[in-house]
């Protein structure tokens, strides 16, 4: 899932929608990504179009959602928000594509698992702007033919591989989005923090930054803890000591690796001798879901240079042993 947001309370929703940037000028990064859309946008608007067919994808927690509800503010246009388990039938998603305003557009997220029947569906929807539907069944069955306001479909997907290619090809503008580097994700700390009327000092937005995996998500849910820690521990304001106590409290460690971060290493390394060991042997071993470890953890720590994939699985690498302050094995030695 992307949206990650289903553990939270009424409060913290609140709080995540004031974090949100609302327009490309409030979003911070994705330099390349951002100046494209902005582009596509401005045609599309010049022309009094519905813009073409986007598809966003990227590790959870990039923006792909923020990005979504910019695109529809800057086309000044309504915006619908669903997701590929909820739509369950085609009548599910010929319910949202015939409540569209013209040039609308309709997010769907993990738009990997949706349901093939849906899927076909929405070929024609996206490319022709009309739908078939099935009314009755048996012998009064009969199709009749429903044609659509222009909008824009926007998916997101963690999983870009796992799309169909003929919904692929239905997409005129696609976008991968990357991890954000600490100094970004600093600048996205203290905008957050000054959203939030909480006192932060750089060093100590830094240090949030530089821990939280190249995720804007994940930054703003240290910098929500954090901020608790300097409330209660503190006199308000976060400081470096009380970001490096709040982080190791959260067993957040120096590179930002989190705890499930670790137990992966560790299990690749103790259980399995380093590898290379299969990702559903792994997820067993974790007690995780393989997908969730796919999605989730492995991109980063595949970047970060902590574990490599190999035609015969996962293998850790010199540094996760050096991480975890294990022996280097012979063979990743000298
Ligand atoms: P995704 O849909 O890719 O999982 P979201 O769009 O839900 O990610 O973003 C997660 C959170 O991170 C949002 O609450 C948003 O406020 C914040 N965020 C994401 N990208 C940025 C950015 N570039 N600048 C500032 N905040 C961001």
């Amino acid at each position: 899932m992307t949206g990650g947001n289903d553990h939270m309370d009424a409060s913290e929703k609140d709080i995540d929608k004031a974090l949100r940037p609302l327009s490309f000028d409030d979003f911070t990064g994705q330099g390349k990504v951002v100046e494209n859309l902005k582009v596509f946008v401005a045609a599309a608007k010049h022309r009094g179009e519905a813009l073409d067919h986007v598809l966003l994808h990227g590790p959870p927690g990039l923006g792909k959602t923020t990005l979504s509800h910019i695109i529809a503010n800057e086309l000044e246009s309504g915006i619908k928000m669903t997701s590929g388990p909820v739509l369950d039938k085609p009548s599910d998603l010929a319910g949202l594509l015939t409540n569209l305003e013209p040039n609308d557009v309709l997010f769907i997220d993990e738009i990997h698992r949706l349901n093939p029947v849906v899927e076909e569906y929405l070929y024609s929807a996206m490319e022709d702007y009309r739908i078939d539907i099935m009314l009755d069944s048996g012998p009064n069955a009969r199709s009749v033919q429903i044609s659509l306001s222009p909008f824009t479909l926007i998916g997101a997907t963690t999983r870009s591989g796992m799309l169909t290619a003929p919904l692929r090809a239905r997409f005129g503008i696609s976008s991968r989005l990357e991890y954000y580097d600490s100094k970004l994700l600093t600048s996205i700390v203290l905008r957050s923090a000054e959203i939030l009327g909480t006192p932060i000092y750089e060093d100590a937005a830094f240090e949030i930054a530089r821990r939280s995996r190249g995720t804007p998500r994940i930054a703003n849910n240290l910098l929500r803890r954090t901020r608790d820690f300097a409330q209660i521990k503190g006199t308000g304001t976060i400081t470096r000591e009380i970001a490096e106590f709040a982080l190791n409290a959260l067993d957040v460690d120096q590179n930002g690796l989190d705890e499930m971060d670790i137990r992966i290493l560790s299990t690749i390394i103790d259980k399995f001798k380093g590898g290379p060991v299969g990702l559903s042997t792994i997820a067993t071993a974790c007690g995780d879901e393989a997908e969730t470890i796919e999605e989730v953890y492995e991109p980063f720590l595949i970047q970060e240079g902590f574990i490599k994939r190999t035609s015969r699985g996962r293998e850790a690498t010199e540094l996760a042993y050096q991480h975890l302050g294990r022996p280097m094995p012979q063979h990743l030695r000298g």
